[in-house]
């Protein structure tokens, strides 16, 4: 068999267009050539397994390996082989067209390169890379004889019969100028352990040490004679692949220790996961995987892009955005899927129903897995709330159909540590939180420590204080008043605690109208800052004498604001902070100023009095401060 011809007389020579817009996606052309080998050898088993194939098997391994000094890369497999006939058929016309029409359908997107990149044009890619290909192919069928097939990037091919006396397929890739980065260990095995690492034939990888000896080149020799080499040719050979990964067993198959084993594999520096997930779904689509819960850290940016996206065995990606809710991003782990459209374009990915029905599914297994564990071992489910929360909370705030599910599990935390269910907490503190308007009111702080005399304030009155001092609680706050029927959330420090919740009208002052004012004169004057606002407020004698608090309005636009939400109130970032000051009337304290013998003995209690209020939410620094335990010290003395 001796053949000449032109791949294609129809189509434009695809190659220069294969060469030049790829550029920064070469690499994958190892990544087709590999899967290909794959495919063969899959190919073989499945032709023995149903008895058309009775030959011997033998060791399968595909090999990889690189000549330096002949500018090769060579990729071989002992898989099914293709006659001289098959090459013409699969290489030169579906192999090609195929490659014509994708490089047809994006060549002039400004995506191109993205695409490509990610899903690959199969055999062709390899012309990113070689000045010439060549295939060297035995085919299992018996009779047949081993073909050769060249081609040096224009649409000319040759095709001749072969020696080649094992059956498979030796793809040799004669690297170009601008790919010669490509003749390197490191770089060879870092690709293959990024796209191959869980390929299910088991791939070899050979380093070739070359060191001079005496003697003749090899290749020197006239054909068939052999001498003694020139070079030595030390061989390392690895196998780079795990052929078997979890997310492709059984679950019943495999024990914890598996799952953490391969979360190690998978992220070698990480803390152990929390719990996992594994998927294993085949109607209305194939899908297989292992979602791992990290223990999320209030930085959760550096979480995200870590699952990494497979087809049968191929990695493909680690950019799942379009794939799963973005809150799910925040797992770790892989997915499977060979429904996925590779082909496609990434906005057409965001609409593809396939993709819509992979991530509902997720959504909701993982929604499963929690209410799962909720209801199986309750105690063990608190143990972990902390370090799932953030998550929680994130998918309740951005997707409804998570939520419809997760408000079951949804935790709040009280100041003393202990865990409610939404329902549980609004049964809990219905009777005493209810103000005169029919509203429940949710008390929380957002700092334990800094609030701590707010929160005494509101224990005294037998008032329950929620934590919300996670990264999205400031949203979540929001999320829940949006969700619960008349309920309200206030900061504990948001105003004094009978104004927090109003559930009688205001005590009687023991102040006459004229005392307020002499009062509110020696404050004003003591304070001396058009920041704070300053009211006389009749509470109980064994209230706070001076209470300083921020609203909930101004605090939650000023958070906002920060943030970057808040809708076109960013100004509300740049407004000084502005308090409210309120003095207890009813203090034994004001009576006493009231009574002190000069001005100057007024000014100096009101100030004491006002400090005591700044010190107590940790607003007293400085100068002030200084200012204030001398004062004091006089005091004293
Ligand atoms: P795809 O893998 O999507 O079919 P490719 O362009 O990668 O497309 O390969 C085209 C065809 O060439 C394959 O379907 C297969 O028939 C044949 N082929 C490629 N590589 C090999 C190989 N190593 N052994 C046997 N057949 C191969
Ligand atoms: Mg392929």
């Amino acid at each position: 068999m001796q053949e000449k011809g032109s791949i294609s007389i129809h189509t434009e020579n695809i190659f220069p267009i294969i060469k030049k817009f790829l550029y920064s996606d070469h690499e994958i052309f190892l990544r087709e050539l590999v899967s290909n080998a794959v495919d063969a050898t899959q190919k073989l088993k499945k032709l023995a397994s149903m008895g058309e194939f009775n030959g011997e098997l033998g060791d399968l391994k595909i090999e990889v390996s690189f000549d330096k000094k002949k500018n090769t890369i060579t990729v071989s497999d002992k898989g099914l082989g293709m006659t001289g006939e098959e090459i013409k058929k699969y290489i030169n016309q579906i192999a090609f067209s195929g490659a014509a029409e994708f490089v047809e359908k994006f060549k002039d997107k400004g995506d191109a390169k993205d695409i490509i990149g990610k899903f690959g044009l199969g055999f062709y890619s390899a012309f990113m890379v070689s000045e010439k290909v060549e295939v060297i192919s035995k085919s299992y069928k018996e009779g047949t004889e081993g073909a050769r097939w060249e081609c040096d990037g224009s649409t000319e091919f040759e095709l001749n019969s072969d020696s080649k006396e094992t059956r498979g397929t030796d793809i040799i890739l004669h690297i170009n100028k601008d790919s010669e980065e490509f003749l390197d260990e490191f770089r060879l095995k870092g690709i293959l352990e990024k796209y191959c690492k869980f390929l299910p034939v088991e791939i070899k990888f050979g380093t070739k040490d070359e060191s001079v000896e005496d003697g003749v080149d090899k290749d020197d020799l006239p054909t068939g004679q052999a001498g003694k080499p020139k070079y030595k040719t030390v061989t390392t050979d690895r196998i780079i692949n795990n052929t078997s990964p979890i997310w492709v067993k059984a679950p019943v198959e495999l024990k914890d220790e598996d799952y953490l084993k391969f979360y190690k594999e998978l992220y070698p520096f990480s803390e152990d996961p929390l719990f996992w997930i594994h998927l294993n779904v085949d109607y209305p689509f194939n899908l297989t995987g292992v979602l791992y819960f990290p223990k999320i850290k209030n930085d959760f940016e550096i979480q995200r892009n870590k699952i990494q996206l497979y087809s049968r065995q191929v990695f493909i990606t680690d950019e799942v955005k379009d794939l799963v809710p973005d809150f799910l991003m925040l797992l770790h782990g892989v997915l499977d899927s060979p429904d996925i459209p590779l082909n496609v374009s990434r906005s057409y990915l965001q609409t593809d129903a396939n993709v819509k029905k992979i991530s509902t599914h997720i959504t909701k297994k993982v929604a499963d897995k929690l209410v799962d564990m909720f209801i199986k071992d309750r105690k063990e489910f608190e143990k972990k709330w902390d370090d799932i929360s953030v998550f929680v909370r994130y998918g309740n705030i951005s997707d409804e159909k998570f939520y419809e599910k997760a408000k079951e599990f949804s935790l709040l935390k009280n100041v003393d540590g202990q865990y409610f269910s939404l329902n549980e907490y609004a049964e809990k503190v219905k009777t005493n939180q209810t103000d005169k308007e029919g509203q429940v009111i949710y008390l929380y702080t957002t700092d334990k420590a800094k609030q701590d005399a707010f929160i005494q304030a509101a224990k005294g009155k037998s008032y329950d204080v929620l934590m919300m001092d996670g990264v999205l609680d400031s949203h979540y706050i929001g999320n829940l008043e949006q969700k619960l029927e008349k309920t309200q959330l206030k900061r504990v420090d948001s105003d004094i605690i009978d104004k927090l919740i109003v559930k009688t009208e205001a005590m009687a002052s023991v102040l006459s109208k004229e005392e307020e004012e002499t009062v509110k004169g020696i404050f004003e004057k003591a304070i001396n800052n058009k920041a704070m606002t300053l009211a006389i407020e009749s509470l109980s004698p064994d209230d706070l004498p001076i209470t300083i608090t921020m609203s909930e309005w101004m605090r939650r636009m000023k958070d906002m604001a920060k943030t970057g939400g808040g809708g076109g109130m960013s100004f509300m970032g740049s407004m000084p902070d502005n308090y409210n000051v309120a003095v207890n009337g009813n203090h034994p304290i004001i009576q006493r100023i009231l009574k002190a013998e000069s001005e100057d003995q007024k000014t100096k209690l009101a100030k004491q009095a006002y400090d005591l209020g700044l010190l107590s939410q940790s607003m007293l620094t400085g100068a002030d401060l200084t200012a204030f335990i001398k004062r004091s010290v006089e005091l004293v003395g």
